[in-house]
């Protein structure tokens, strides 16, 4: 090599040292119910760390059980509350059976959830927050799995895994445990008196990937005031996962008064709109997610089942939106 091949050599390798960290790029696939589109029961994403580490949020019924393909290597489940369309109380058959407007939900996932089943098939640890952990420890164990894989990271604490920071937050819900997960003499008293079991309270995460991306996960929630005084200024997150269904969680307009007002993220990912969002793949007009994305500042990406969109460090999207 001649000297000046060897100053060329030497500064192409300086350049890629000097990459900034936003350039790598934190990957974000939904696993909703019809490929391509933005369906009722969805709520289950991946995360993709730049160091390989893979997060599923709230597998809830639209992800195939652990045998779905989709799933690949999963390390770490966050599991935002108990309620059946997050937990997975049951799921559909495989990937993109039934219609988007017809969710089939037609495999029963009790008393294990979703969760645990993919948790015992692929050895991942299991975040919560609250007093969820105890539940998913004792699930674990009951099924031949490692309790120590449910692990703990309760409100203004954190736990890092892989690099990976995760927090909950607040979320103005409820999180009552189906009876059917108990069983057994007391689980079927519990039922008959219309009374469910206490895991604690309902959580939101903060989560901050290696590349420095923060993300909200909003989980089902109203409008708290910890969106602003912790998720914005303490966490300062740049993505945002936000429910828009309203009747349960905020709706359209509630949801965009939280984006716009007090978490001010660089971009939004709606979530949790339980009607059909889009039709071949566009938004539908004068549905919820038609309306959160014309009341909202920050570009909103609706989550198209399949699809991998690419978020930066400043939490913009990079590729596939
Ligand atoms: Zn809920």
């Amino acid at each position: 090599m001649t000297r000046s091949n060897w100053i060329v050599a030497l500064c192409a390798v300086g350049a890629a040292l000097a990459l900034p960290a936003g350039a790598q790029t934190v990957k974000v696939t939904p696993l909703g119910g019809i490929e391509g589109e933005f369906c009722p029961q969805d709520r289950a994403l991946v995360f993709e760390d730049p160091n390989g580490t893979r997060v599923l949020y709230d597998p809830g019924r639209t992800v195939a059980g652990a045998s779905d393909a989709r799933l690949g290597k999963i390390d770490i489940i966050l599991v935002s509350h108990m309620h059946g369309d997050h937990v997975g109380n049951a799921h559909n058959k495989e990937p993109n059976s039934g219609a988007c407007d017809k969710p089939d939900v037609s495999v029963s996932a009790m008393p294990n959830s979703n969760v645990v089943n993919i948790a015992l098939a692929k050895k991942s640890k299991i975040v919560t927050g609250s007093e969820m952990p105890p539940f998913f420890a004792a699930k674990l164990k009951a099924n031949g799995g490692d309790p120590a894989n449910s692990i703990l990271t309760r409100f203004g604490g954190s736990v890092t895994i892989n690099g990976i920071r995760i927090a909950t937050v607040a979320a103005l819900h409820s999180n009552g445990l189906d009876p059917d997960y108990i069983g057994g003499e007391l689980g079927k008293a519990m039922k008959e008196a219309g009374i469910a079991g206490d895991v604690g309270l309902a959580t939101g995460y903060v989560v901050r990937f290696s590349n420095g991306l923060v993300v909200y996960l909003s989980g089902d929630t109203g409008i708290t005031a910890d969106q602003e005084l912790v998720v914005r200024n303490h966490y300062n997150a740049k993505l945002a996962v936000m429910n828009i269904g309203d009747g349960f969680t905020t709706g359209p307009a509630e949801a965009a008064y939280v984006i716009n007002d007090l978490v001010k993220p660089a971009s939004v990912i709606a979530s949790h709109a339980n009607e059909v969002g889009t039709v071949n793949g566009k938004v539908r007009p004068g549905s919820k997610t038609d309306s959160f994305i014309k009341a909202t500042k920050p570009p909103v990406h609706v989550p198209l089942s399949g699809k991998t969109m690419e978020f930066d460090a400043a939490g913009k999207c990079t590729a596939g939106c």
